[in-house]
C-alpha cells in the first residue's frame, strides 16, 4: 500500500487537469493517474513529418467562461478562424460571414444565398436575445431539440439545411440536430462573443498549458486504474494507493465502469482525414460546409490558413471531417471523401497526400433534449469520492473545465478549506 498526493485523480484529460489545478492552488497535493502515454485525453496533437495533427478537428472558443479564468490566451499563441462559413451547395460556394464580427462583409452577408433576408434578421435577433443574458442563464432556458428550436423561431428550411445542420452538426457531432437547444444557444452565444481558435502548437498545447502550471502534483502516465473508492484507488498492477479523496475524471464509459454504474449516454463519433496539399483550396481560415448534406464530408478546414505552424514551410494541412458512424470501411470512406472533394475543388485534389485518419468512436457524449435539464450534475458521489468530466456538465472543453473546478471545490468544502 502506498500514499501519494492528498487527492488522487483518475484521468489527465482537461477535467482532471483543471481539478488538480484548483486543488494545487489551494495547497492540496494531487496525484493524477493517466492510462494514456500523455496528458490531454481527447485533446492531443500528434507530430507527423512536420505536420501537427490534432486527434480530430477541434477548436477552443475564446469566450468560454471557464477558459477565460484559467488560460493565458496570449501564452498559448492562439490563431483565429473567420466568423462564418463557406457553404458548398448546388455546385457552388457561398460565403456566409457574421456581419456583426466582419462589418466590411455586411453587404456580402445580406446578399448571400444561404438563407432568406428574414433568416438573417432572425439570426440578428437571436444574437441580441442571447447576448442580453448572462451565459449561465442559458442553462435555465426552455429546452427542446436544436432542430425544433430553429423551426419554432421560423428559420427557413434552406438556412437550416445549408448552414445550421452542417455547422452545428459539426460542432455537436450530431447532424440530426437532436442535441439540446440549451447547448445550441450556449454555443451560438460563445461564437457571438469570441473567436474559434487553435494554438500555434496544436490543440494538445491546451492540456500541456494547464499541466505545466500545476504546483504540487505528480502525474503518472501509462498507469490505468482498475478500482476506485473514497479512500483511494487500485492500479491495474494491483497496487493500492491511499488518499484522502478520489476524483474520477475519465470519460463517461470508463467512469461508469470504475464506479459500477450503468453507462447512461451514447457517444457521438467522427472521422477526421488529414491531407497535405501544395496549395490551399481556399484562402481564408474558414469552415467549409456541406450545404447539400450529401456527405460524407460535413466540414473541412485548411488549418494552415489559421496557423502556419501546422505544416512544414510551403505545405498546407487540410482536415476533412465526417460526422457519425459510417457503414463504409476506412479505405472506402477515404475514396468517397476524395470523390466529394474533387467535386468541390476540382482536379487539384489528386495532388493532396493523405497523411492520417483518426476514427473517433467516443468523441462527445450525446446531449439530447432534456439531458441538460440539469446542466450541472452533482460532482460529489459521497464524501471522499467525486466525479468530473464533460459528461457531468456540457460536452465541451468548457464543460470539462467547469466540472473539474466544481469537483475540486467539493473536495475543498469537505476538507473544510
Ligand atoms: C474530435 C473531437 C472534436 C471536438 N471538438 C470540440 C470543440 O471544437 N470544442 C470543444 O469545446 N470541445 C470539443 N470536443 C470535446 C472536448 O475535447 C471534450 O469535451 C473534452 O476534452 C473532454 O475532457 P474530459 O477531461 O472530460 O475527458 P477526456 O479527455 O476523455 O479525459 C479522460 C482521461 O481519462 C483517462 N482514463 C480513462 N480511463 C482511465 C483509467 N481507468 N485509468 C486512468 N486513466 C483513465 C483517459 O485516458 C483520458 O486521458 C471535441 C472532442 C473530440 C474528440
Amino acid at each position: 500500500m502506498n500514499s501519494h498526493g492528498e487527492v488522487v485523480i483518475v484521468g489527465a484529460g482537461i477535467a482532471g487537469l483543471c481539478c488538480a489545478r484548483v486543488l494545487n492552488l489551494a495547497g492540496i497535493s494531487t496525484t493524477v493517474f493517466e492510462a494514456g502515454d500523455d496528458v490531454g485525453g481527447r485533446v492531443r496533437t500528434d507530430k507527423l513529418e512536420g505536420f501537427l495533427l490534432d486527434r480530430g478537428f477541434q477548436v477552443l472558443l475564446t469566450s468560454y467562461p471557464e477558459a477565460r479564468k484559467i488560460i493565458d490566451m496570449e501564452a498559448l499563441g492562439l490563431r483565429m478562424f473567420a466568423h462564418g462559413a463557406l457553404i458548398r451547395a448546388e455546385g457552388k460556394f457561398t460565403a456566409l460571414h457574421d456581419p456583426f464580427r466582419h462589418p466590411t462583409k455586411f453587404v456580402e452577408a445580406a446578399l448571400s444565398s444561404a438563407g432568406t433576408m428574414s433568416d438573417k434578421l432572425k439570426v440578428g435577433s437571436l444574437r441580441s436575445e442571447l447576448k442580453a443574458l448572462d451565459p449561465s442563464a442559458i442553462w435555465d432556458r426552455p429546452e427542446t431539440t436544436t432542430l425544433e428550436a430553429l423551426k419554432s423561431r421560423g428559420f427557413s428550411e434552406k438556412i437550416i439545411e445549408r448552414f445550421f445542420r452542417p455547422f452545428y452538426g459539426g460542432v455537436f457531432l450530431d447532424r440530426s440536430l437532436q442535441t439540446s437547444s440549451r447547448m445550441f444557444e450556449f454555443t451560438f452565444r460563445m461564437f457571438a462573443d469570441g473567436d474559434a481558435a487553435v494554438p500555434d502548437a496544436g490543440m494538445g498545447a491546451l492540456a500541456r498549458h494547464i499541466h505545466v502550471r500545476l504546483r504540487c502534483n505528480e502525474t503518472r502516465l501509462r498507469t490505468p486504474v482498475d478500482r476506485v473508492d473514497a479512500n483511494g484507488v487500485n492500479l491495474r498492477t494491483g497496487q493500492r494507493i491511499m488518499a484522502r479523496a478520489t476524483v474520477v475524471a475519465t470519460g463517461q464509459s470508463a467512469a461508469a465502469q470504475l464506479l459500477g454504474l450503468p453507462a447512461t449516454r451514447a457517444w457521438c463519433s467522427t472521422t477526421c482525414f488529414y491531407f497535405a496539399a501544395p496549395r490551399p483550396p481556399v484562402d481564408e481560415a474558414i469552415l467549409v460546409l456541406d450545404g447539400d448534406n450529401r456527405g460524407p464530408v460535413n466540414h473541412l478546414a485548411v488549418l494552415t490558413n489559421a496557423a502556419k505552424s501546422y505544416a512544414p514551410a510551403g505545405q498546407h494541412l487540410i482536415s476533412a471531417n465526417v460526422v457519425g458512424q459510417q457503414a463504409m470501411n476506412e479505405e472506402q470512406l477515404l475514396a468517397a471523401v476524395r470523390a466529394q472533394l474533387t467535386e468541390w475543388f476540382g482536379t487539384e485534389v489528386a495532388a493532396w497526400r493523405h497523411l492520417k485518419t483518426y476514427s473517433i468512436a467516443h468523441a462527445l457524449p450525446e446531449q439530447p433534449a432534456q439531458s441538460l435539464a440539469e446542466a450541472r450534475r452533482p460532482v460529489r458521489l459521497q464524501k471522499g469520492l467525486y466525479i468530473c468530466g464533460d459528461h457531468i456538465d456540457q460536452a465541451s472543453l468548457n464543460g470539462a473545465m467547469e466540472s473539474g473546478r466544481r469537483a475540486a471545490e467539493a473536495v475543498m468544502e469537505d476538507f473544510k478549506l
